[in-house]
């Protein structure tokens, strides 16, 4: 019998999740997936405008990446440790060639939360010092480390005691943050747009007050670039936007180009400089195997080589465009429409009505989600490689969906 892989989904993995893609209409099985679409099990297509939260900046399966990885799959999938992997190293002095000035080094795990462990412990070993700054609605993974610069309390409070020598400041304030930075301060962590947090654009100097703050101060500033990393954001990388070059910056969501899984810390030098003396300071089994390097080499190839960044800038505008006129539509349901290139988030008057418009949206074959910080903002992250007709679909299924939950509310909109 073919079990019901949703049941045991339920039954074995997360009942609380299960009965809330329920109630978005999604207790279905996927089945494959490829560029900007999935197929469920019944056959069922959807429009990928989610992109596993910025992950799928190449959509799924772009060919070069699975081709990469094919190869190396292979010749050897995993490194034996005591010799040296040529992907990897490869990866690390590709990283060190695109990322902003000073970043030359790298450390590899298999995930975003690994990635800011690798830096909170970077950070530690360089300054001798404990303390972190993070922001309200700021989103650094769940492991215990990054949990603790993750300030939200339904993810604390069940795992405490966190990390000490944590403070969080609001997002975009620099006179807190100023107040915030004491001896006892190693870095301060801060995403170029806060993602989870509900696609919240710094306001326009942000960056480089944090920039120059931190570097007044004696402190490191690490760029959580998880998210906007990669082309997202419609410059390669987040900082970019205000040509600031942080001391540690992590990646990880699109750097496996949808196929694999990896994670990144890269940096200057000298805060690297622990490694010298303490070569296994920090390591992983896993982190940036040459399955994962290879997929990461294939995408940073095709992320240039296709300017993917300005793709996104140009697709972005133009959803925003009609985005904008769905608001100017439906002002009863639509608070604000923003972001910056593909990585846009929709403001709904409260997160119930989010909610239903997530469910409308996913019955036509359109998949989004609301920020885990932020749940009255929808969030659009669809892969940079879309054309104009997949902006169109999605518009013409927003539009559809707005007028469904208009009509299902109707009596109770003020
Ligand atoms: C997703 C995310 C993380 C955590 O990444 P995981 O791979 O889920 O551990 C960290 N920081 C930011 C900004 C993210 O968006």
């Amino acid at each position: 019998m073919d079990l019901d892989a949703f049941a045991l989904f339920e039954h074995h993995l997360n009942p609380g999740l299960a009965s809330l893609l329920r109630f978005t209409g999604l207790d279905r099985v996927e089945s494959h997936a490829e560029g900007p679409y999935v197929w469920d099990k019944s056959g069922k297509r959807y429009l990928d405008f989610l992109g596993l939260y910025g992950t799928l900046n190449l959509g799924h399966r772009h060919p070069k990446v699975v081709e990469a990885v094919k190869r190396q799959l292979d010749r050897m999938p995993m490194s034996v440790r005591v010799l040296v992997s040529e992907p990897t190293a490869r990866l690390a002095a590709k990283l060190a060639e695109i990322t902003p000035e000073g970043l030359e080094m790298a450390f590899f795990g298999n995930s975003g939360a690994e990635a800011v462990e690798a830096a909170i412990k970077l950070a530690r070993a360089y300054t001798g010092k404990p303390g972190i700054v993070t922001t309200q609605g700021g989103f650094h993974g769940k492991t215990l480390g990054a949990l603790s610069l993750t300030p939200k309390p339904e993810y604390q409070d069940p795992a405490r005691p966190l990390l000490p020598g944590v403070k969080v400041v609001p997002y975009g304030d620099l006179e807190a943050l100023e107040a915030a930075i004491d001896e006892d301060t190693a870095a301060v962590i801060v995403e170029p747009i806060q993602g989870e947090g509900g696609i919240r654009v710094p306001p326009e100097g942000y960056l480089r007050g944090v920039r120059e703050l931190t570097r007044k101060r004696g402190v490191l500033m690490i760029a959580d670039e998880v998210q906007t990393g990669l082309g997202r954001t419609g410059k390669l990388f987040g900082v970019d936007w205000e040509g600031v070059a942080p001391d540690l910056m992590t990646l990880a969501k699109a750097l496996g180009g949808g196929v694999m899984p990896i994670g990144a810390c890269v940096g200057r030098r000298e805060v690297f400089e622990v490694f010298k003396q303490n070569p296994l300071f920090h390591s992983s089994t896993f982190g940036g195997n040459p399955l994962a390097a290879a997929a990461a080499l294939a995408a940073i190839e095709v992320t240039l080589e296709e300017d993917l960044p300005k793709r996104a800038l140009e697709l972005g505008a133009y959803l925003m465009e009609g985005l904008r006129a769905l608001q100017a539509r439906f002002p009863r349901l639509i608070e604000e429409v923003r972001g910056r290139g593909l990585m846009l988030g929709v403001e709904f008057a409260d997160a119930d009505i989010g909610a239903l418009v997530v469910a409308e949206l996913a019955e036509r074959g359109v998949l989004t989600a609301f920020g885990l910080n932020n749940p009255k903002v929808v969030r659009l992250e669809p892969p940079l490689i879309i054309g104009k007709e997949h902006a169109d679909e999605a518009l013409l299924a927003f539009s559809q969906s707005l007028e469904a939950t208009e009509k299902a509310l109707e009596g109770l909109l003020t």
